[in-house]
């Protein structure tokens, strides 16, 4: 069978295949704990099933303009105003299936094959791969002072005549780290100075703790929304817990989303007028949905922090957002038990029956990346399972559902 070469290059979404393999053991009646998945576990707003609701009872499921309905358009430019104290034009939003195709069409819309796309480590798995999508070259910046935190000395290094776009996300999938406002006012200072787009990908900017908040990009510019290099990527997946709906969107200069209008009215068409109502309903609804989101992972991140702090060998970075850690595991890794962290998650869920995600996938080898969306019992089950599967000086006797287990590899 002949299959493009390009295609064939593309890795499988860790993430998703992770999640096939915690699903598949738990049908078989597993008890396993899932910290992978980058989802919050609450039911979806009252708000978004009634407004989708309405609307899938109306019966008049048709068709909506490629860019977004005018109803959830309004609700993000009201969105943006209040969240990013910027005003703008229906011209300047498109709508996509989730902030995951919001992301493809802006590299597919911007990108010249070979053109480089500057991405900072650790990353979210997708980044690298779909700028290969679209025959551009993704820059991986490592910051080398060994943080979480980039940093603009190192991705000067980086930035080259082929260089289109950068792409940031704070607070960041996978660490939680969330990058500073001297951080964010360089970089779009950087960007407009060299020409270069900044992506920012937003999607967690309102899960922020300890009396944060995500400095918007927009603050840092005197540039008008037309000349400025700021793209703005958003969604309700995390910040309402509605992953399943798959609605994101764009907020960009009109010259940019006139094209990314043409390439999804060719591909997709449009995102789904029953799912586009439901994120309507949400950004008009109650918003102390999404604060008391925050405030469970504020919570949640508080007990995973010291739980990870009293594991002997294990050092953490306290994350400022999100609802993931991204611990270090080089004590454990490599070791007699695992060469790499790819290795070491499929141990531990093996061993434990706890789902990780192998830091490899997000460019920081030695790490695992462990979600606390879920509640307080699994995330303290889970780190004494991992701790019993590794550190020689935990008891070496634990109970898994309802299984006596016995530590005998160390
Ligand atoms: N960006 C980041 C950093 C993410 O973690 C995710 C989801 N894991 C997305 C974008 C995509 O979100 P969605 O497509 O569900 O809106």
């Amino acid at each position: 069978m002949s299959i493009s070469q390009l295609a064939r290059s593309i890795a499988e979404s860790p993430t998703f295949a992770l999640n096939e393999e915690a699903r598949i053991l738990r049908e078989k009646g597993e008890p396993v704990i899932n910290m992978g998945i980058g989802e919050p576990k609450n039911k979806a707003p009252i708000t978004a099933i009634l407004s989708s609701a309405a609307k899938l009872t109306s019966g008049d499921i048709k068709y909506t303009p490629p860019d977004g309905t005018p109803g959830l358009k309004k609700a993000i430019i009201r969105y943006t105003e209040e969240n990013y104290d910027k005003l703008v034009a229906p011209e300047n939003i498109i709508v996509s299936a989730g902030a995951k195709q919001s992301l493809f069409n802006i590299l597919f819309t911007l990108l010249n094959p070979q053109d480089e796309v500057i991405i900072l480590a650790p990353y979210w798995v997708s980044y690298p791969e779909m700028v290969k999508m679209v025959y551009g070259i993704p820059v991986i910046v490592t910051p080398e002072d060994g943080t979480f935190h980039p940093r603009m000395e190192d991705i000067r290094r980086l930035v080259s005549s082929y260089t289109k776009a950068i792409i940031v996300n704070s607070p960041n999938n996978p660490s939680g780290e969330l990058f500073s406002e001297e951080f964010i006012n360089e970089i779009v200072a950087f960007c407009e100075q060299r020409k270069i787009y900044l992506i920012m990908d937003d999607i967690y900017h309102k899960l922020v703790f300890d009396n944060r908040r995500a400095p918007p990009a927009y603050r840092f510019t005197n540039q008008d929304l037309e000349s400025s290099m700021i793209i703005v990527v958003n969604g309700v997946s995390k910040l309402y817990g509605m992953t399943g709906f798959r609605i994101g969107w764009v907020v960009a200069p009109r010259k940019l989303v006139e094209i990314m209008y043409n390439v999804q009215a060719q591909t997709t068409s449009c995102t789904s007028v029953v799912l586009q109502a439901a994120a309507e309903g949400a950004l008009t609804g109650m918003q102390s949905v999404v604060e008391n989101l925050r405030l469970s992972f504020e919570n949640n991140r508080n007990v995973i922090i010291q739980e990870l702090r009293a594991f002997n060998g294990i050092k953490i970075n306290k994350p400022g957002g999100t609802f993931y850690c991204l611990p270090d595991f080089r004590a454990y890794c490599p070791s007699s038990i695992a060469k790499d962290s790819v290795e070491l998650s499929k141990f531990l869920l093996k061993k434990a029956l706890v789902v990780t995600v192998p830091g490899k996938e997000f460019g920081m080898e030695g790490h695992l990346r462990l979600s606390y969306a879920g509640t307080i019992k699994d995330i303290t089950t889970a780190i004494e399972r991992i701790k019993w599967a590794l550190d020689p000086n935990s008891p070496n006797e634990i109970y898994i559902g309802d299984r006596k287990l016995i530590r005998d590899w160390l």
